[in-house]
């Protein structure tokens, strides 16, 4: 007891010590969503990060939070940061991929690492050296911002039976994945999230992919398209806090570990809560609706995805040397953490499905 209160004096000692100089420093930061503040979960991480700060700092670092609906420009944060007229940004690394072809392995790429392997490789492999390097060239720091963990290949009008089935299909898919099926012979097209149900209840579009049950449920595509494909293209897409370098440098050494804290905090969270609201919508969904079919692509559909992938990315890899680094790297990773993969998380759900049957 005597040995606690001596710690329990201590602490509060060091307390009064640190509380002045945190106290001296007032910080008042912007930070730009790509979404809509109601797009949960995908709008979650930035304003439980912002709460988290300000708590940590008794209030004396603060970030105000503005969706999509205030600054009307989600696909520009990337320059919005580097400009400095947000400190902050939170969106994801593959909407910038027509700037720098490398951004896309910070969100997800088709038949890439899951978001354990992605974890480790960004904090325990070279992932999170080679994000800072690749988001040097704009002056801004990237970091992991939340993940939806695997996706959905998306609701089909029909079933796919055959690599022919993908021939003159329109569909909604984005970023490399719609460049795979581009070539695979999809009419591929990028549509407005709020203009999607229309498009495909109305035929202009036969098939799309948007993330996984917990968001889907609330677009409604289920109404329409009852085959839902099982993910290959975005199998664990990481959401991106964007900090201008600048802003960044002038923190002090505790608001840098506030804030680079908070922001861990909440992409760990963000994972829990799509897992949540997936596992809760796709119960009240196959309840509902019965007729949904879960389908996992033919064999033959998927070699012919992963050929297509590979020349895809192949391509890439000879006219960008560092875009080809990145991809040596993850590919690498992948392959000695896999096997581990297998033997653990898959090898076990066989387990308790053999235990069941
Ligand atoms: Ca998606």
């Amino acid at each position: 007891m005597k040995r606690f209160g001596k710690i329990a004096f201590t602490l509060a000692a060091c307390m009064l010590v640190a509380s002045p100089a945190l106290a001296a420093e007032k910080v008042r930061w912007k930070l730009a969503m790509t979404w809509a503040s109601t797009l949960t979960p995908l709008a979650s991480p930035a304003p439980k990060m912002a709460k988290l700060v300000s708590e940590m700092t008794g209030g004396n670092f603060e970030i105000k939070v503005d969706g999509a609906e205030k600054h009307k420009a989600g696909l520009e944060i990337l320059d919005m940061v580097k400009g400095g007229q947000y400190e902050m940004g939170h969106t994801a690394s593959y909407y910038w991929k027509g700037k720098d072809i490398t951004t896309v392995f910070f969100t997800s790429v088709p038949f890439g690492m899951t978001s354990d392997e992605q974890n480790a490789w960004l904090y325990y492999g070279d992932g999170m050296k080679l994000q800072q390097k690749v988001y040097s060239k704009f002056n801004v720091l990237s970091y992991p911002g939340g993940n939806t963990g695997v996706q959905m290949g998306g609701w089909f009008r029909k079933e796919i039976k055959t690599v022919d089935d993908l021939k003159g299909l329109k569909m909604r898919i984005p970023g490399l994945a719609g460049e795979v099926f581009a070539k695979l012979g999809v009419n591929v097209t990028n549509i407005a999230p709020g203009e999607l149900y229309t498009s495909l209840d109305r035929g202009t579009i036969d098939a799309l992919e948007w993330v996984g049950p917990g968001m889907d449920i609330k677009m409604g595509f289920h109404k329409i398209a009852p085959f839902y494909y099982a993910g290959w293209h975005e199998p664990a897409s990481d959401m991106q806090f964007l900090i201008n370098k600048d802003e960044y440098a002038k923190l002090s050494l505790e608001y840098k570990v506030i804030l680079d804290t908070a922001m861990k905090a909440v992409s760990a969270d963000m994972l829990a809560e799509n897992y949540d609201a997936s596992a809760m919508a796709w119960a009240q969904m196959k309840t509902e609706f019965p007729n949904i079919k879960v389908m996992i692509f033919p064999k033959e559909v998927l070699k012919a995805m992963n050929k297509a992938n590979d020349e895809v990315m192949a391509a890439y890899s000879a006219q960008n040397a560092e875009f080809k680094e990145v991809y040596d790297s993850q590919q690498a990773y992948i392959k000695k953490a896999r096997q581990w993969s297998r033997m653990s998380t898959q090898y076990y759900l066989e387990t308790t499905q053999m235990v069941e049957e």
